[in-house]
């Protein structure tokens, strides 16, 4: 799968896609499956804006029941059922245990009744039903808990996932069925004739080459560039201080929001924040006071953790698209519904949803889409289609027999091999070094030095791949390390 920038030029497109998060690579797939003449561009990599930042989790969302909000969780947990079926490599069932304190603010029978209506707005489905548990069964769950004050709690499921990996799986699907997909490609403007919108100049962002790509419609689906906001962060600590043997959902002993804590390998992840901010999203950082707030929070329900600020492997932030962002209302109250805007001038602009819903909203947005094209095109299909990439263990085997060098460990300790970067590059279309080490393995999160030190040898093995000069390299890890200052660290920037 090769990038190819001159591609954009090939033809009149009947849709270009701006942004390649999971919401536009979602329209991208959707659209060339219906036999549409689809680009997708991204100014980064593909997911590397929110969606390589989430918590992972493809899930009905619980908290939503809360605020009142049935239909997005309706919706939420039809996804759920389906990413499960179409998407067995990259979404699999997670058990999450809810203890229940004396004096919490969500008692047990109203968590009872939440998990219950859960289950009932699922319906039969491939994950288990919610069980309520006594003290002695929490405690079997999830030994590390606090035992004070305990009074129960429940054991439910939801879904994990690997965001960058369902996005970028969906790009690939996209380019199988005959979209052009560019990465490191900007939109810096749209061209226009008689008042409608045809077209768009690009920047490569690798070469700083401009193009004109020419469309029938535009969509925008720029996340958080377009959409006001707000900031989550997470922290990544050695699973062992913590000790949590799934995934927990606790209520926040400083302000009772919903919370998790999530088993990502050795590595136990706790999120979220939820603040509004006005960083830009390229420059949004975790702050000392989010790192404080996760792990003063994480503290009180596993109190033999005694977290502090030096354990944390990682820190990092996104910022939620919402599609409406009252201010002055409480950030988590805030829905994750979404909205398409269709626009005279032959834009449609998909702002807020979650990953979670990011199917039936390309779905929608799609279906808006051929009606503004004014063309027949078959049904939706891809409810009913495997996404690609359940076969990449068995191909990284392949290459690691014709090449046994390709089977050394990137790292000894982490479960990469050589293999697995040349894979990015020549089926996943990776072309910095950050592509591979953040979102086409998880490396630069289970490092404390977030891969600065394999820089080399993996910008190495990208080199004779994709024939970079000694100038080249020197440059991509210069780079790399200034990413990732900005992307994992949360301490004051020197
Ligand atoms: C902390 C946190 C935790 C979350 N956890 C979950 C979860 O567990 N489950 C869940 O369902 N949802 C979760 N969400 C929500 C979910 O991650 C987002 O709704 C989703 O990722 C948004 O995707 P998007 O494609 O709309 O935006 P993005 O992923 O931000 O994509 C927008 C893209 O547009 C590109 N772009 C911008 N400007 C240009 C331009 N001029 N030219 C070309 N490209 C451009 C950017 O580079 C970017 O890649 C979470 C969100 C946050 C912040």
């Amino acid at each position: 799968m090769k990038r190819s920038f001159a591609a954009l030029e090939s033809k009149v497109f009947d849709v270009v896609v701006i942004g390649g998060g999971i919401t536009g690579a979602g329209i991208a797939r959707d659209a060339a499956m219906r036999g549409l003449t689809v680009a997708i561009i991204d100014k980064g990599d593909w997911g590397s804006g929110t969606s390589s930042r989430s918590s992972r989790l493809i899930h009905g969302g619980i908290r939503y029941l809360e605020h009142g909000q049935i239909g997005l969780v309706r919706e939420s947990v039809r996804e759920r059922e389906t990413l499960l079926r179409i998407a067995p490599h990259l979404v699999k069932p997670l058990e999450f245990t809810w203890p229940v304190y004396r004096g919490a603010r969500l008692p047990k029978w109203k968590l009872r009744a939440g998990l219950s209506a859960y289950d009932l707005l699922a319906g039969v489905g491939r994950l288990r039903r919610h069980t309520s548990l006594s003290v002695s069964e929490v405690i079997e769950h999830e030994p590390s808990l606090r035992k004070e004050s305990l009074s129960g709690g429940a054991s439910y499921y939801d879904a994990s996932t690997d965001d960058s990996r369902i996005t970028l799986s969906n790009v690939q699907s996209a380019v199988t069925h005959g979209a052009v997909a560019v990465n490191y490609a900007r939109m810096s403007s749209l061209t226009e004739t008689a008042g409608k919108i045809d077209g768009a100049v690009i920047r490569d962002e690798l070469s700083d080459a401009e193009s004109r790509v020419r469309a029938r419609c535009i969509v925008s689906a720029t996340g958080p560039w377009q959409a006001r906001g707000t900031k989550g962060s997470h922290v990544a600590v050695q699973r062992h201080r913590i000790g949590n043997r799934s995934a927990v959902t606790l209520t926040s002993p400083i302000d009772g929001r919903v919370m998790f804590v999530i088993p990502a390998g050795d590595q136990a992840i706790v999120g979220t924040t939820d603040t509004f901010t006005t960083d830009l999203p390229d420059d949004v950082r975790t702050s000392e006071a989010d790192v404080d707030y996760l792990l003063a929070s994480a503290n009180v329900y596993f109190p033999d953790a005694r977290l502090e600020a030096n354990d944390v492997v990682a820190a990092w932030s996104g910022i939620r698209p919402l599609a409406s962002a009252p201010a002055g209302t409480d950030p988590s109250s805030i829905s994750r519904e979404h909205h398409i805007d269709v626009g005279t001038n032959g834009v449609i602009t998909v702002s807020g949803g979650k990953l979670t819903t990011y199917r039936s909203m390309a779905e929608e947005a799609v279906d808006e889409l051929v009606a503004l094209l004014a063309v027949k095109t078959p049904e939706c299909r891809t409810s009913e289609e495997e996404l690609p990439g359940g076969d990449r263990n068995l191909r990284r085997a392949a290459l690691e027999v014709a090449d046994r060098l390709l089977a050394r460990p990137v790292l000894h300790g982490l479960p990469y091999t050589c293999s697995d970067v040349a894979l990015a590059v020549t089926d996943e279309m990776a072309v910095t070094v950050a592509d591979v080490t953040v979102r086409r393995t998880h490396i630069a999160f289970e490092l404390p030095d977030h891969g600065a030190s394999i820089a080399e040898s993996v910008a190495g093995i990208m080199a004779r791949l994709l024939g970079w000069d000694d100038a080249t390299i020197n440059a991509r890890i210069a780079d790399y390390v200034q990413q990732m200052n900005r992307l994992f660290t949360f301490r004051e920037l020197s």
